[in-house]
């Protein structure tokens, strides 16, 4: 099985460097040449087996310069007492046509453990069978959850370092606390005065510092990505759209064979495109449903094939989804339509224009395993509040769009079609929002809202999070964008 580029399919590459390399030479994004099949008899298998196994089984036939036994070693590890339900992505059923996948139960409480928390061991095994003799420092931009789950995965792992910027103003009380009090020797955190595009433009403009590359590598060091390009942090997603299916069918909802729908608070549509990959490998799936917050670029897209940048930017409650940019729809358009060239082109008139549209039967491809729908903050809270009143069932801000698209899609085409619904992001995370959904106040420091939340609904906090009051806070230093680097090279010795 052999990797190639999005915008040239002659480059190709083994899976340990796709996974080492994270971003193509020419630009492109790295997917799999073919895409593995799971038969009705495996699938029933995976029904018997617990996330670890499911997690072996789907990931091994994708990376093949891996063993088996490495894979086990790395399951082991990355899904294990640091979740908090031993099932590690339990689907909690609200009626019987639909499920909420809840993916929060890693160390930092957002779905990004899923994948961060396998990741380093992925990333330092790919980089020894490459023969990179280079230590690597991850380099992070983050509105939030990316940096705590990067961070949290990558501390104190041998041959690598993080460092990880967050704007200033843009992370909520919760998410700053749990970024700047992060153990490890070798993490080191700042903020950036502005906003999250100041930290990112930052980011870029390091990695793209040739003279500063040369001068790591003389150290022997090298700057690497932690975000949801790299094939890595996909892969190991397409894992828990098996794992719900069979937790479905285990809990009796459907039965082995029957069609389930997926609904996924959307961002950079990483969580989403994993949905697709297991689609594609046989899982009866029958619609994705894209869910978007106020920044409904992809709503617009999966409606029309017109994908435009040029709109405003808006800040919401599920900070986590304000993204114009969706970098893994790449990956969708390269491989419905199989063209290079064409995907090139796209991605070329969205640099310069900020806008392309794609053909009517691509338009159409999408339109087949896609419905997309959005929500603003307001409809968003109601979803909240109607669903820990009637339900006492407590859910973040992502989740609430996601739940509000679903009612939508419902009534909009009469599907009743059972229905899983993926839950990103702990309420905990986003308790100022969540407080506000209820009708509270929030005039507090964010421990004091985590507690606050508790009295309300009597959920009890996840425990790191519960812990954040008695942390003491170890970076607190904050940069101009023009000093970032030197932050890197201070630290990169
Ligand atoms: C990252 C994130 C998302 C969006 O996921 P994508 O893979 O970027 O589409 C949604 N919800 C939460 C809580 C997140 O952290």
């Amino acid at each position: 099985m052999m990797y190639i580029s999005t915008r040239n399919s002659k480059l190709k590459v083994s899976a340990a460097k796709a996974i080492a390399q994270g971003l193509a030479p020419d630009g492109g994004l790295f997917v799999p040449e073919t895409i593995p099949g799971v038969s009705g008899e495996r699938l029933k298998e995976l029904c018997a087996m617990d996330y670890r196994a499911r997690a072996v089984a789907i990931m091994e036939p994708y990376l093949e310069d891996f063993s088996r036994e490495e894979l086990i070693t790395y399951v082991t590890a990355a899904y294990g007492e640091n979740f908090d339900d031993r099932q590690i992505a339990p689907v909690k059923f609200l009626s019987d046509d639909t499920g909420v996948l809840e993916l929060y139960h890693g160390p930092t409480c957002a779905f990004k453990d899923m994948a961060l928390q396998i990741l380093p061991y992925l990333l330092t095994a790919s980089l020894k069978k490459c023969g990179e003799e280079r230590q690597v420092c991850i380099l992070v931009a983050t509105s939030g959850d990316t940096g705590k789950a990067a961070l949290e995965g990558f501390a104190d792992v041998p041959r690598t370092k993080i460092v990880v910027f967050y704007p200033q103003d843009g992370v909520s009380d919760v998410q700053k606390l749990q970024m700047t009090s992060q153990a490890g020797k070798n993490v080191f955190v700042s903020a950036v005065s502005g906003n999250f595009d100041d930290a990112q433009t930052g980011v870029k403009s390091i990695f793209g510092n040739e003279e500063f590359a040369r001068k790591l590598t003389e150290r022997g060091w090298f700057l690497s990505s932690a975000n949801s390009i790299n094939w890595g942090r996909l892969l190991p997603q397409i894992v828990y759209y098996f794992s719900a299916y069979c937790e479905a069918v285990n809990a009796r909802k459907i039965k082995l064979g029957d069609k389930m729908n997926f609904v996924v608070p959307t961002g950079n549509f990483g969580d989403i495109l994993a949905g697709w990959y297991a689609k594609q490998m046989g899982l009866p799936v029958k619609k994705l449903i894209c869910a978007s917050n106020a920044n409904n670029v992809l709503t617009d897209f999966i409606r029309t094939g017109a994908y435009n940048k040029n709109r405003p930017f808006y800040t919401t409650t599920s900070p986590s989804m304000d993204i114009l940019v969706s970098s893994n729809l790449e990956r969708l358009l390269y491989c419905l339509s199989g063209d290079d060239k064409l995907v090139a082109s796209y991605m070329e008139q969205l640099k310069t224009n900020g806008s392309y549209i794609v053909t009517e039967p691509l338009r159409q491809a999408v339109a087949k395993d896609f419905y997309a729908g959005c929500c603003d903050d307001g409809r968003t809270f109601e979803s909240i509040r109607k669903m820990f009143e009637g339900k006492r069932y407590l859910m973040d801000t992502h989740t609430g769009v996601a739940w509000t698209v679903l009612e939508e899609y419902r009534i909009d085409t009469g599907d009743t079609t059972p229905t899983v619904v993926l839950s990103t992001a702990s309420p905990f995370k986003f308790c100022d929002s969540v407080l506000r959904a209820l009708g509270e106040e929030t005039d507090a420091p964010g421990t004091v809202l985590l507690e606050r939340l508790t009295e309300k609904t009597d959920v009890a906090a996840p425990a790191p999070l519960a812990a954040l009051k008695a942390k003491t806070v170890r970076f607190d230093t904050c940069v101009e964008k023009q000093n970032m680097i030197g932050v890197v090279d201070d630290f990169v010795k």
